[in-house]
């Protein structure tokens, strides 16, 4: 999921440093279009890895991810060894998930973040906060939400692409 253009995005940097050979096993697979390993600051506080997930039916006007829109595209990774390869050369363990729309591979998406669970996990998705599936909250530190509006496009707020979108801290308070 896209925030569309913030002003730091570096989105239209689409370079997989991955190392993992594609797998075929319907039970464990998650499609990917790339990996951007520990260069963003947009993407969730800190310095993050993003990996961006296949698949978009959202079609904001505007989106600067076109390539992840077809779900045909990307390559097939198994969970277990995308979730070592990420946590491995991700220096800080800060990990952003990103598309594309995340909750297209909903099954995967839920299978990676439980691999996944001692980083800490921020989700880009276009989907409403009452849409998104209540078991992967646990998982997650930060959660973006709603769909870029290019008409509403804001420069200003750290991490969202459009004003109607919400960087959430889902840890806050407790
Ligand atoms: S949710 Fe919108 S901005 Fe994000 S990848 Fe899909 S079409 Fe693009």
């Amino acid at each position: 999921m896209s925030t569309g253009m913030n002003g730091q995005d570096s989105r239209n940097i689409f370079n997989s440093n991955s190392k993992i050979q594609p797998m075929h096993d319907e039970s464990v697979i998650i499609k990917i279009n790339s990996i951007y390993y520990n260069r963003s600051v947009s993407d969730g506080p800190g310095i993050r890895t993003v990996v961006y997930l296949q698949g978009c039916t959202h079609y904001c006007d505007g989106c600067h991810n076109l390539t992840t829109w077809d779900p045909d595209h990307g390559q097939d990774y198994n969970i277990q060894e995308l979730a070592r390869e990420l946590q491995e050369n991700t220096f800080n363990k800060k990990i952003t998930i990103s598309g594309g729309e995340p909750f297209f591979q909903k099954e995967a998406v839920i299978a990676l973040v439980k691999e996944l669970k001692d980083c800490d996990l921020c989700l880009y998705t276009g989907s409403n906060l009452d849409e998104v599936p209540e078991e992967i909250l646990p998982y997650l530190h930060y959660i973006k939400v709603g769909k870029y509006k290019k008409e509403l496009r804001c420069t200003t707020i750290p991490f969202i692409g459009s004003s109607n979108q919400t960087f959430i801290n889902l840890k806050e308070g407790q």
